[in-house]
């Protein structure tokens, strides 16, 4: 239902609560968010208002748990496949915990896909559709070798290879686990922009969650994937490879 995500030098969990809650209008039932310190990615979920889910993280902050990385992911849920619980909610880990993903949309062929990764032996946590891409681009990883030349190349190749395969709709937000200052975006019939700033780039399902962080935007359109880091992003396309966008002035009141 609702994505935010976020890569630069701050604190993301503040960014991904704040935007998260400008998503609550969209309506949801369950919530969650994923932050990477350390090669780790620390994911606190829960069901029912973003409150809850806040509460849950300042728990994990009271028991000096480090929740707040530099780069992370947020998601509200409005559940399509499998019921509103928290193993349900996003985000959601992919093979052995090298990916994780916030998923908008509906994945018409995941029982498929599903079936041929636990043949592989991927353990599925979830009943979601969602999980399916996960665990796919943790397969896509294992059959990418890496390019010492360009690092990030690597998880686009993966990415690319794992979202070939999907049919039907996906607004993505993913970060990996070998590469902590890097998100990447995807989009297919789900809508997707990013927030474009100065040392940090964000991500989001709507341009609600950006006012008060940049003044900035670009809207994705399908087929078009982007790599952030706190460096830049850039945007390719399915088909064309690496392409120009317009970064938009971002008008919305905060
Ligand atoms: N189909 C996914 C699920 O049920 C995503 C739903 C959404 O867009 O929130 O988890």
């Amino acid at each position: 239902c609702g994505i935010v995500g976020y890569v630069g030098p701050k604190n993301s969990a503040e960014f991904l609560l704040t935007g998260l809650r400008r998503l609550e209008y969209r309506g949801y039932d369950s919530a969650g968010v994923a932050t990477q310190i350390g090669g780790e990615f620390q994911i606190t979920r829960s069901v029912g208002r973003i409150d809850a889910l806040a509460q849950r993280l300042q728990e994990k902050h009271a028991r000096q748990q480090i929740i707040d990385g530099p780069t992370g992911i947020g998601h509200t849920r409005w559940a399509t496949h499998g019921p509103a619980t928290e193993e349900n909610a996003h985000p959601h880990l992919g093979g052995d915990g090298e990916v994780v993903l916030v998923h908008n949309g509906v994945i018409e062929n995941f029982q498929v896909l599903k079936d041929e990764l636990i043949a592989k032996g991927y353990e599925f946590k979830s009943a979601t559709d969602s999980e399916v891409i996960a665990h796919l681009i943790a397969e896509g990883l294992k059959l990418t070798p890496e390019d010492p030349e360009q690092l990030n190349m690597r998880y686009v190749t993966a990415v690319q290879w794992a979202i070939n395969q999907l049919r039907g709709t996906y607004g993505l937000a993913i970060a990996f686990r070998e590469r902590p200052n890097m998100l990447i975006a995807a989009r297919f019939g789900s809508p997707l922009v990013i927030g474009v700033g100065r040392g940090e780039y964000f991500i989001a399902s709507d341009a609600s969650p950006l006012a008060g962080s940049t003044d900035r935007i670009v809207y994705m359109a399908d087929h078009q994937l982007a790599v952030l880091t706190p460096e830049g992003f850039s945007v390719l396309h399915r088909d064309q490879g690496k392409i120009r966008v317009d970064v938009r002035p971002l008008e919305v009141s905060d």
